[in-house]
């Protein structure tokens, strides 16, 4: 019962998901009056941004997921469990999960986004995702396998297939893994695969609207887009994917790419709980908060970060699915638990857009701050430094500064390992 949890007579405060927001939140409530349980299907935080390059062969998946027993180490009134929520009962004020059953005093629900297919089975079942670690491993294995496969394939189309790669969606994530597998193509490849033809190794990049990186600035959409071009990247802009069948991403422009590494970065969808029903959810299927974050029409159950819509007069639509939102929102959420335990009135939220950014490749990234929009070398520097700052350890800070100078100096990445690891079957007896 209780997932083994004591009662300690403090209230309880359960935090679903230790992403950005609920480990800022975790971290926050620290020594204060409360019991504070976190549960995250992963054992581990992931620093999302930088996955793509875990993807691409550039950095170690141990340089950017943090163990959370480690993180939380010998904190007090704290207990992590390895699960996986599936409902939430706020009659009873408990939760479902893998592993049993959770009572709460507050719950806090920060489990993120999920891949958006849009209802296609056949692209569901074929494509590649980016929302974990595990699914970036994926992704390396599969791009190094299909060329290593290319190679001895004597049927020519199926070679061809096996040397495409289609990334759908022109977003940050599409525009960054379109980056730097360009990167792979042009300085690893020949070195690697010297009996490869090169030339024959195609990137596409195709995103349904006008323009790329789209919640940015016009001179970061135009500029990513023209870096993308001059690095041998097939931009096709205006053209949606209908399907995937016999092997081939079928677009609305009439034309079909054969591939075998089929990339699908395109959407995402709020993460869902039995018993959050539709009427409180709004668009992308996030649920619906007021002003302090509270889930609308329950008193003790909040939601932060991405799986939450909130509206403020500049965001009429919700805020963007960015880090610093559900950061700024588990900070703000920690004060406001404690005050509303005193009976104090909690503190509207009201987000600070810090700026945003997006790498193409070395020396060129596109970064939009308030008035200031950047593009270039600069825009590389300023994201190299914000990315490394916000990676957490300093051993893993180090890690990943060592393979970004050494791939800068020699053009090379260290880790073009094709290494499938079994998943460890969550059950009772792994709480
Ligand atoms: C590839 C990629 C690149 C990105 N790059 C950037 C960037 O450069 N800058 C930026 O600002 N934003 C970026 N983002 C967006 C950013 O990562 C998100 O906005 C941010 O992670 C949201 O934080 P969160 O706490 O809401 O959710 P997340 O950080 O997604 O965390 C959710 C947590 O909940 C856990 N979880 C999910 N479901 C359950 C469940 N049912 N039970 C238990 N645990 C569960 C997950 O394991 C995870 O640990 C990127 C996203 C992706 C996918």
């Amino acid at each position: 019962m209780n997932l083994n949890i004591p009662d300690n007579g403090k209230k309880r405060i359960v935090i679903v998901g230790g992403g950005f927001g609920g480990l800022k939140l975790a971290n926050k409530l620290k020594g204060s009056m409360f019991q504070v349980v976190l549960i995250d299907r992963n054992n581990y935080h992931q620093f999302l941004p930088l996955i793509y390059q875990v993807a691409s062969a550039g950095l170690e998946p141990s340089s950017i997921a943090f163990p959370f027993r480690k993180i939380f180490q010998k904190r007090k009134d704290f207990y992590f469990r390895w699960a996986e929520v599936s409902g939430v009962d706020s009659d009873s004020n408990r939760i479902q999960t893998t592993i049993g059953e959770l009572s709460y005093d507050y719950l806090v629900l920060a489990a993120g986004t999920e891949t958006n297919y849009f209802g296609n089975k056949n692209i569901e079942d074929a494509a590649l995702s980016m929302k974990t670690v595990e699914e970036a491993m994926t992704m390396r294995n599969v791009i190094l396998s299909n060329l290593e496969r290319s190679l001895t394939s004597e049927n020519l189309k199926e070679k061809q297939a096996l040397m495409n790669i289609v990334i759908v969606g022109g977003g940050a994530t599409g525009v960054e893994v379109a980056g730097v597998l360009s990167e792979m193509k042009s300085f690893i490849i020949p070195n690697d695969y010297p009996d490869m033809d090169v030339h024959k190794v195609h990137i596409y990049l195709i995103e349904a609207s006008k323009k790329l990186l789209a919640s940015m600035s016009p001179h970061a959409s135009s500029s990513s887009e023209k870096f993308l071009r001059e690095m041998g990247v097939n931009v096709v802009m205006s053209t949606m994917v209908l399907d995937y069948k016999e092997g081939k991403v079928i677009l609305d422009n009439g034309m079909d790419i054969p591939t075998k590494t089929f990339i699908w970065v395109s959407g995402v969808s709020a993460v869902s709980f039995d018993s959050i029903n539709s009427a409180m959810l709004g668009r992308g299927g996030r649920i619906l908060v007021d002003e302090v974050n509270r889930v609308k029409g329950i008193n003790n159950v909040f939601a932060i970060g991405d799986v939450c819509l909130q509206t403020e007069k500049e965001y009429p639509n919700g805020h963007p699915q960015l880090a610093q939102v559900a950061i700024q929102q588990g900070n703000l959420l920690s004060s406001n638990l404690k005050k509303i335990e005193k009976g104090i009135q909690p503190t509207a939220f009201h987000y600070r857009n810090l700026g945003s950014l997006a790498t193409v490749g070395r020396n060129k990234a596109v970064a939009d701050f308030n008035k200031l929009n950047l593009q270039g070398w600069m825009a590389w520097i300023i994201w190299l430094v914000i990315h490394l700052r916000s990676i957490l350890g300093i051993r893993n800070k180090v890690v990943v500064l060592f393979n970004w100078i050494w791939s800068y100096i020699t053009y090379d990445q260290s880790i073009r390992l094709i290494m499938a690891a079994k998943r460890i079957k969550r059950s009772k007896k792994c709480s």
